[in-house]
């Protein structure tokens, strides 16, 4: 990717973060409902594009590298598709400066 964003490149404003990942899945996605679900708005929602659609109509989720902005959890207007809690502390996304 090669896009920018108020002339810092993507690349280098993504060398700041760090992604601490916890054992335990701060967000968890039930498959069995996004099977239903033919809207799929969380696949171009994500901006760390986490959502992937499978061959077969469901969806594939992996909570590493989240950027816990919370947009899935807005767009996703199926119940129980999406479980959501804060990571343990420590754990998750950070923002370092420099
Ligand atoms: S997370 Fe929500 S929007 Fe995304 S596929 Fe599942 S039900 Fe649909
Ligand atoms: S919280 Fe944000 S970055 Fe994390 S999975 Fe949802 S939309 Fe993607």
């Amino acid at each position: 990717m090669n896009a920018e964003y108020r002339g810092i490149d993507f690349e280098d404003r993504m060398s700041t973060v760090d992604f601490r990942l916890s054992e335990r899945a701060h967000i968890s996605v039930d498959a069995a409902v996004c099977r239903s679900c033919t809207a799929q708005v969380c696949v171009h929602a994500c901006p760390a594009k986490l959502f992937v659609p499978t061959s077969d109509g469901g969806i594939l989720f992996n909570y590493e590298q989240c950027f816990e902005c919370g947009t899935c959890y807005e767009v996703c207007d199926a119940e129980g598709a999406i479980t959501w809690t804060y990571p343990d502390g420590g754990h998750g996304v950070v923002f370092r400066q420099g």
